[in-house]
């Protein structure tokens, strides 16, 4: 009986260090200063806040006026480059999944990009001032795979590419973007 017990707590403390690592998917459009388009899945932004955060880079960090906020991809449909970059800050439009736009400036420090993967498999990076648009598919939605807590943007998988299991729709629209 100790030995079930013992077996138990160790897949319950498994199951806790999964959720507590459980990633976000997002698959978006990026238009480069060229006029190309690369469809780019995995999407992060690699920015020293994030990681403090235990983001993963899923979040652009922006000012607005006086105030600094970090503003998750889960709420971005659309980042449209509307300036160059000066003292490290970029002026864009965003518009979230709400259906609001607004102005920002996104910080960044000199190497920050945008990271993700080709549908080849191939990686991906980009300059964020070089980002013309960035168009996330999704609407706010997700779903997510039951065995390893990943959370998938894009509600068209079936399947979970890292161990084949199949997705749950959770069905949830986040609460729109406060500004
Ligand atoms: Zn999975």
């Amino acid at each position: 009986m100790k030995k079930v017990g013992f077996l138990m707590l160790l897949i319950g403390g498994l199951a806790f260090a999964v959720e507590s690592m459980s990633k976000e998917i997002y698959y978006a459009e990026i238009f480069d200063s060229q006029g190309n388009i690369h469809k780019v899945s995995d999407i992060i932004v690699r920015d020293p806040y994030n990681k403090t955060r235990g983001r993963e880079g899923h979040s652009l960090y922006t000012k607005r006026g006086d105030s600094n906020q970090s503003i998750p991809f889960n709420k971005i449909k659309e980042i449209n480059l509307v300036g160059e970059l000066k003292d490290n800050y970029v002026p864009v439009i965003i518009r979230f999944t709400s259906g609001e736009e607004e102005k920002f400036l996104i910080y960044l420090r000199v190497s920050d990009k945008y990271y993700g993967k080709t549908t080849w498999g191939d990686s991906f990076s980009i300059e964020i001032e070089k980002a013309k648009k960035v168009i996330f598919k999704h609407d706010g939605r997700f779903k997510k795979c039951p065995l390893c807590n990943t959370l998938f943007y894009n509600t068209e998988m079936t399947e979970c590419p890292f161990d084949g299991e199949s997705l749950i729709y959770e069905g949830k629209l986040l609460k729109p973007a406060r500004h």
